[in-house]
C-alpha cells in the first residue's frame, strides 16, 4: 500500500499544471543540435572575462548595465558562447528590473534547474546546446503564461532581423 500511495503522490505531483509542466516540454531532448562540451579554460580562450563570470560561473551582472536592456529591434538573441538563438525578439518586454526579460525561451533550446543561492529557491536555467547560465525564470510575468525570464545582457549577442546569425560555434 506504501508503495500505491507514493506512486500516486508522484502521478499528483506530474499531473500539477504551471511552470514545473511547461519547462519539461522546453526541455525535451531537441533534435537539431548536439551538445557542445568544452573546459572552462576553453571556454575562457574564447570569451571576455565579464561573459565567462556569467556564463561558467554563474555571476550576475548589474542591473541596467546592459544596452540589451533597451534593445527594441526585431530580431533573434543567440547565447553568446555558443551562438544557439535563444529568445526572438517578439517574446522580449520591458520588465523594470535592469534586465533584459522575455515572456519566453525559443522552445527545446533552454534548460533549466533549481537554484538554492539566495536561500529561497529559484530557477535558473542555461542554454540547451553548451550549458552557459543565462539567468533565472519567474512567475510575475505578463499574461497569457505569466511568466518573466530575466537574463544576462552579456550572455546573448542581438542579431538584427535581416542579418546572418553566427554560425553555431563548434
Ligand atoms: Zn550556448
Amino acid at each position: 500500500m506504501e508503495r500505491r500511495t507514493l506512486l500516486q503522490t508522484l502521478a499528483a505531483l506530474v499531473a500539477l499544471p504551471g511552470l514545473t509542466a511547461r519547462s519539461r516540454a522546453e526541455t525535451a531532448a531537441p533534435a537539431d543540435f548536439p551538445p557542445l562540451t568544452k573546459t572552462d579554460s576553453e571556454w575562457k580562450a574564447l570569451l571576455e572575462p565579464a561573459r565567462f563570470q556569467i556564463l561558467f560561473e554563474e555571476a550576475t551582472e548589474r542591473p541596467f548595465s546592459s544596452p540589451l536592456n533597451n534593445e527594441k529591434h526585431a530580431g533573434t538573441f543567440v547565447c553568446a558562447a555558443c551562438y544557439l538563438p535563444l529568445f526572438e525578439s517578439a517574446h522580449k518586454f520591458d520588465s523594470g528590473t535592469g534586465w533584459p526579460s522575455f515572456t519566453q525561451p525559443i522552445s527545446g533550446h533552454m534548460d533549466t534547474k533549481r537554484d538554492f543561492k539566495l536561500v529561497l529557491p529559484r530557477t535558473e536555467y542555461h542554454c540547451a546546446r553548451c550549458t552557459g547560465h543565462q539567468g533565472h525564470v519567474f512567475n510575475d510575468g505578463p499574461p497569457p503564461r505569466g511568466e518573466r525570464w530575466c537574463n544576462n545582457g552579456l550572455a546573448l549577442i542581438f542579431v538584427p532581423q535581416g542579418e546572418a546569425p553566427p554560425a553555431l560555434r563548434s
